[in-house]
């Protein structure tokens, strides 16, 4: 029996969303059902692989759906104001599993021109081999936006904030944008997450996760999920989850299930102690910009304000000497990796050298490659602040920035 949570905040469902007392046992968490396979009345279920996700049995083959995916899909669609999720086994295969189930050939996307490397070059490469048109626009500006929608657009993704420069995207107004055209939009919410902005609510369609992020929050599971509406969602289910195949584990499910529950008080933490580094950085003399949703600095800070209910976790800035700090990061940090990812409980950094991604992802046209300039120059370090004492990750910037 699920509990009635309507009404109810967010910090509850959150805890509570998607997870039920169970009755052969009376446990209030959730067990990790890792069977592959479900026992079924006889004439119940066949061998159409895509006809047991409408058969009338909870489950039967764990690939086409799970007792844990199920709590995770559910709590997640709470969570995000969504009528239905679907859970995948990396944020990747969530994104390729909806271009492919929405996109047909001679369809044009239009990407954001900064997103995550990932998503950049799965649509300029896999997506264009299989003839779906792909161009480029900066989100942030609908101008530019409006100019590069084509008659055939049939789907406009944007990231907001962006990875990794933490420009960020009107939700609202980009949707409008997109449905008088006649496309859709999907906003990839991972450095955001429901805590801080939920882009349905704003006139999304679809919202992509990578739960590997802050979502799960512990950088221990690799997970993504896609979120819109209940009947492009079963479709997703059916094409992408069944035939595509990339499920989520139980155990992968159960572990990001465990990480939402403190998703509301990390994400406060994060964006407390994001705005204290952010500060100190700004008054380094040897950082020369920051960019933080956050700071009144961030050129779209107003924005920040309306659409996010709190600045989030991530910081890009430039310094003085870019070869010289990025140098020393090994020698002087003793808190902070140098390290990909994000969303952690432990603070990591990374470059991002306009001219690396210049060759191996963006790939930009002149005009795009001047607005990324403009906004991001010829590269900066981008900080994923975790859950340790921020005066700790002062002191370590500090000390890495002491080399200049
Ligand atoms: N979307 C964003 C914004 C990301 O930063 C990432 C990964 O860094 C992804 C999607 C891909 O997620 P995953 O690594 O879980 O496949």
């Amino acid at each position: 029996m699920e509990r009635d949570l309507a009404g109810m905040g967010f910090d509850t469902i959150a805890v509570h969303g998607g997870v039920n007392l169970d009755p052969s046992t009376g446990a209030i968490g959730p067990h990790i059902a890792t069977s592959t396979n479900f026992a079924a009345e006889y004439g119940s279920i066949g061998f159409s692989a895509e006809a047991t996700v409408e058969e009338e049995v909870p489950f039967a083959y764990a690939r086409e759906g799970h007792p844990n995916a199920v709590q995770l899909e559910r709590k997640l669609a709470l969570l995000e104001g969504a009528e239905s999720a679907v859970v995948f086994a990396t944020g990747m295969a969530a994104i390729s599993g909806l271009m492919l189930q929405v996109l047909s050939p001679g369809d044009h996307l239009l990407v954001s021109d900064v997103s995550y490397a990932g998503t950049a070059e799965l649509a300029r490469g896999a997506l264009r081999a299989l003839g779906i048109e792909v161009s480029v626009a900066d989100m942030s500006d609908l101008d530019d936006v409006r100019a590069a929608l084509r008659p055939n657009t049939r789907l406009v993704h944007a990231e907001t904030p962006c990875n990794p420069s933490l420009k960020l995207v009107d939700i609202r107004a980009l949707a409008d944008v997109a449905h008088r055209h006649g496309a859709e939009l999907c906003v990839d919410g991972t450095f955001s997450t429901p805590a801080v902005t939920r882009p349905l609510l704003l006139g999304a369609d679809y919202v992509v996760h990578s739960l590997t992020k802050y979502m799960g929050g512990h950088g221990d599971a690799l997970g993504g999920a896609v979120l819109g509406r209940a009947e492009p969602m079963d479709r997703l289910r059916r094409e992408a989850g069944v035939h595509l195949g990339a499920t989520l584990s139980a155990f992968n499910c159960w572990l990001i299930l465990r990480g939402l529950e403190t998703l509301p008080i990390r994400m406060a933490a994060y964006a407390r102690g994001a705005t204290q580094v952010a500060r100190f950085l700004e008054n380094h003399r040897q950082v020369v910009s920051v960019r933080y949703p956050g700071l009144p600095s961030h050129p779209q800070h107003a924005l920040a304000e309306r659409q996010m209910n709190s600045p989030s976790g991530m910081i890009a800035f430039t310094v003085t000497d870019h070869e010289r700090f990025g140098r020393g990061l090994k020698e002087q940090l003793r808190v902070i990796y140098f390290a990909a990812s994000l969303g952690l409980s432990r603070s990591l950094i990374l470059e991002a050298r306009t001219a690396d991604l210049q060759r191996t992802t963006f790939k930009l046209d002149e005009a795009h490659l001047r607005r990324y300039r403009q906004w991001a120059g010829d590269g900066f370090f981008r900080l994923s602040i975790g859950l340790e004492d921020p005066q700790d990750l002062c002191d370590d910037l500090d000390r890495a920035l002491s080399v200049l």
